[in-house]
């Protein structure tokens, strides 16, 4: 089995070969060198109670469309290379252990879901992944199916903030089968950008009797 996927990304990387997003040199997506010149942001939010029910908002990095890990994010969301994967994989994990401390107390990791259409499309869903990365760390549990989408939605990259959250409004819906009464609840989404969706999400567990939400984002956007 190995060995015939081993053939298969020879035949792949001859037919189709990779480039590095930051230098253009052949054979991988970031390679060595460019991995070392990138720096991870810490940029922390914290939001106000009347505006949001999310107490912190955690991302690791700024998201620049035409940066090396803007351009390595595009390749992780729509074509998924394990590589790519992993580099920020590596982004998460060293952003989450040096906070370990800021999370002890949550008790579910929920990664905002993507519609089914969408899901089957693309294969995966990177916010579930990046949502499997944190809980690893944390050592909690990760609800992939606490939040579904009832409504399929237009993409939200060329939408201004408000049609941003016209178009989201009540996509979600909870699902009934868990409670998160007295719970600490951690939201995972890939970017935040106007936060219309992070928000739409919180904003489900309103009269559910929650202890606390938080959101973690791969990128801060702007
Ligand atoms: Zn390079």
């Amino acid at each position: 089995m190995l060995i015939l996927k081993e053939i298969k990304k020879v035949a792949k990387d001859y037919l189709f070969p990779i480039f590095c997003l930051g230098c253009g040199v052949e054979g991988c997506w970031v390679c060595e060198s460019c991995k070392n010149r990138f720096e991870v942001v810490d940029s922390t939010e914290f939001f106000d109670k009347k505006m949001s029910n999310i107490k912190v908002l955690f991302s690791a990095l700024q998201y620049y469309e035409e940066s090396l890990l803007g351009k390595a994010f595009k390749i992780f969301k729509y074509e998924f290379s394990e590589e790519v994967f992993g580099l920020f994989e590596s982004i998460i994990l060293k952003y989450f252990e040096i906070r370990l401390e800021y999370f002890k107390n949550i008790d579910f990791i929920i990664p905002v879901p993507l519609h089914p259409r969408k899901y089957a499309e693309r294969g995966f869903n990177q916010s579930e992944m990046i949502a499997q990365v944190v809980g690893k760390i944390l050592n909690k549990a990760v609800l992939n199916d606490a939040i579904y989408r009832i409504r399929y939605t237009k993409n939200q990259a060329r939408l201004n903030k408000s049609e941003r959250e016209d178009n989201i409004k009540n996509a979600f819906e909870l699902n009934k089968k868990y409670y998160f009464s007295n719970k600490v609840v951690l939201l995972i989404d890939d970017v935040y950008t106007t936060g219309a969706t992070i928000h739409e999400c919180s904003q489900l567990f309103e009269n559910k009797k929650v202890k606390g939400i938080y959101a973690f984002t791969l990128f801060r956007g702007r």
